[in-house]
């Protein structure tokens, strides 16, 4: 099988009430779907985030042309390849070798999120060339996985203490745990409002905190041993973007809650160096922002072999069956039990991994088991 041609989709789906989480604005969604076809007529799709979209495109584009006539199950090999562009070669500016200049460093985020999108597409190749869905070729299970929703973004004109009505619809639809974004408002309204969720969503229902990177080390310190008679089972992304994993360290052995960290690393290399200081238990890696499917499962081994959780952020669809394939580090999946939050997920696909009563259930679909809604798809054409 060869690799003949690429087409994407840069979309954006609106939303009415924008949203602020502690270090950004947002007024809608956005995903780039990616599709690979092949001479022996399998096309392959991903779905994937990152901006800006016309360079992750553009780098998609490019690398289809560089990789035209491969085989597309030849994953690692490719993965290793695209990647090998971001790092400096020998005499490079002469283009002896025929590749194109090493890539400048402000593109590496755009540059591993077009890895992604080619690499993801690939493994649904591989299943459907197989006849297998992807967790079976991973060696997975169908057992449903857990899910949690996220909510308590900051909306302008709302009341602080209006996430009580959103974190009990949550419960109301079935979710045993969910998560609530922090650090928007002061730490004495954050401390108030956390102990209204749980107080509503009840003692049984797992509650984590997405901190979006609020606080400095001592600070940090103070709120986890304040909010931490909340039952809290992990805070996320607590520290601020520059802080490192010595200072993960520090926090965790300081309070008695655990901590997730990883959607915003690029690679297997750092996501070693925060779990092996000892400083993360969950680890949220997102292979749609950056590198795709085959760095997830490299991922998830470093956690299997340190016995910490891959808990991967967003897209459940997709990281369904990286989870069902290494059971002793599975936890958790991500999902969002409010449309309005996150329209792409809730109305792009026809066929996908669902979400009932709180459980992702995979499907025997051959690949990725998804299909996407075109008429959906063009209506929100970026
Ligand atoms: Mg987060």
């Amino acid at each position: 099988m060869k690799i003949t041609k690429v087409k994407t989709h840069p979309l954006f789906a609106p939303i009415r009430e924008p949203y602020w989480t502690a270090q950004e604005s947002s007024n809608g969604v956005r995903a780039i779907i990616t599709e690979i076809e092949t001479d022996q007529g399998i096309t392959g799709y991903s779905k994937i985030q990152g901006t800006p979209q016309e360079d992750i495109c553009s780098f998609i584009e490019q690398f289809i042309e560089l990789i035209k006539g491969w085989d597309p199950l030849e994953t690692t090999t490719i993965w290793e390849y695209l990647f090998s562009l971001a790092c400096p070669r020998p005499r490079a500016p002469y283009q002896e070798d025929g590749l194109p200049d090493p890539l400048p460093r402000s593109a590496r985020p755009q540059l591993t999120a077009a890895i992604a999108a080619i690499d993801i597409a690939l493994w649904d190749i591989k299943g459907k060339e197989a006849g297998m869905p992807v967790w079976k070729i991973l060696g997975g299970s169908k057992s449903p996985i857990l899910s949690y929703s996220t909510g308590g973004y900051y909306r302008e004109g709302r009341e602080m203490l209006s996430v009580i009505d959103e974190f009990s619809g949550f419960v109301a639809k079935g979710y045993k745990a969910v998560k609530c974004k922090m650090g928007f408002e002061t730490m004495e309204d954050d401390l108030e409002r956390i102990a209204a969720v749980r107080n509503v969503i009840g003692p049984n229902v797992q509650l984590m905190l997405d901190m979006n990177a609020c606080y400095d080390l001592r600070t940090c310190i103070e709120f986890g041993k304040r909010v931490a008679e909340n039952n809290i089972t992990w805070i996320e992304e607590p520290l601020h973007w520059y802080l490192q994993p010595r200072d993960y360290k520090k926090l965790a052995t300081s309070i008695p809650i655990k901590l997730a960290h990883g959607e915003r690393e690029m690679t297997r290399f750092t996501i070693r160096d925060f779990v092996d200081s000892g400083g993360v238990t969950f680890v949220q890696f997102d292979s749609t922002r950056h590198s795709g499917l085959t760095e997830i499962l490299r991922v998830a081994q470093i956690c299997e072999q340190y016995g910490v959780y891959i808990v991967p952020h967003h897209a459940a669809e997709l990281h369904a069956h990286v989870v069902s394939a290494f059971p002793s580090a599975s936890f958790m999946l991500e999902t969002h039990g409010d449309p309005e939050r996150d329209p792409i997920w809730h109305y792009l696909f026809r066929e996908r991994a669902d979400v009932v009563d709180s459980y992702v259930h995979l499907n025997d679909l051959p690949g990725l088991g998804i299909e996407f809604d075109w008429a959906f798809a063009k209506s929100i054409a970026a």
